[in-house]
């Protein structure tokens, strides 16, 4: 058991609501395992009091944390510094306070590409299709064009909503948006040696729900990546694997996302695969978790 100390540093997690984050679970067991005498803990902070939040971090002398919804844009004008992912991304999900000087970062797109590289898929020269254009497609556009994937067609169901995302990131690299049913995005699938769904379509408590493209139209062998881990196998999963294509879910980023933040605040490595571990014991209600 983990003993705080007056020494202890302290990290957490800023969100509204809270109850329900992952990361005092994923961070706590990293640090326990790693023998680092620090504390995590889960914050609810409203829309409203997140200025007296970030002062409140500078105040207690938090080393760092974890910002969620619905935080991660309106954030950055309260930080000192931002680097550049999250610049691009527009959203901050980590804070680290180096002597009262709080820069924020947004470890998603590295914690997608490293769940990603870590099976073998490197996106260099690849073309891909993403499905959905939030806030989690940004990471997941920017992770993609920083590691020199050579096109990517964007899926929508509202593709007018989308295109300020695209043009935004079409500075950076080659991007096509289209409404998901159309001819033109059904190329793209046939072209496509990644897929990857950033909608919620297929989540719990919705886990029947996938989103409408047609899997049959991929090509032999493309990777099909969701990044949804509640269910830890979604229907697109299920059933772009009975198609044979190499899948994979949304738990290796999230732990990913962690081990970055874990890196920043302390230093040191996390180890992912217990992250990972401890992720799906919670899940599946080995902790008593529903
Ligand atoms: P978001 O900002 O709300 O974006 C969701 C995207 O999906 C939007 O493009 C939205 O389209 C589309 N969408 C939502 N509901 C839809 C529906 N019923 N039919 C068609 N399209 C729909 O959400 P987000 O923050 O990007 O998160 C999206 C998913 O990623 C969630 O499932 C979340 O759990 C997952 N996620 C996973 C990780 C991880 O670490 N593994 C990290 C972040 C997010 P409109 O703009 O038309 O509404």
């Amino acid at each position: 058991m983990m003993m705080y100390t007056g020494k202890t540093k302290n990290l957490g997690v800023m969100g509204w609501p809270i109850s329900h984050s992952l990361s005092p679970v994923l961070q706590n067991a990293a640090l326990g395992r790693a023998g680092l005498d620090y504390a995590y803990i889960a914050m609810p902070v409203k829309p409203e009091e997140l200025p007296r939040a970030v002062e409140g971090v500078r105040a207690l002398g938090f080393r760092g944390v974890n910002v969620t919804i619905p935080h991660k844009t309106a954030i950055i004008p309260l930080l000192d510094e931002i680097d550049e992912d999250a610049r691009i991304i527009g959203a901050v999900n980590t804070v680290v306070n180096d002597g009262d000087r709080l820069c924020g970062y947004n470890t998603d797109a590295i914690g997608f590409m490293e769940a990603l590289r870590e099976t073998g898929f490197e996106a260099r020269g690849k073309r891909t299709a993403v499905l959905g254009a939030g806030g989690a497609a940004r990471a997941v556009l920017w992770a993609l064009i920083k590691h020199g994937a050579e096109r990517i067609a964007i899926g929508v169901r509202n593709p007018e909503k989308a295109m300020p995302v695209a043009e935004f990131f079409r500075k950076y690299g080659s991007i096509q948006v289209f409404f998901w049913g159309e001819d033109g995005f059904c190329s793209a699938l046939k072209e496509a040696d990644l897929l990857v769904n950033t909608t919620p379509l297929g989540m719990q408590p919705h886990p029947e729900g996938m989103p409408p493209v047609d899997l049959a139209g991929l090509k032999a062998g493309a990777f099909v990546y969701d990044i949804i881990y509640t269910p830890g196998e979604t229907r697109l999963l299920r059933e772009a694997a009975a198609l044979r294509h190499p899948v994979l879910n949304g738990e290796g980023m999230l732990a990913g996302q962690g081990a970055e933040a874990f890196r920043l605040w302390t230093g040191e490595r996390a180890d992912v695969h217990l992250m990972k571990r401890v992720l799906r014991d919670y899940l599946e209600g080995r902790w008593g978790a529903k």
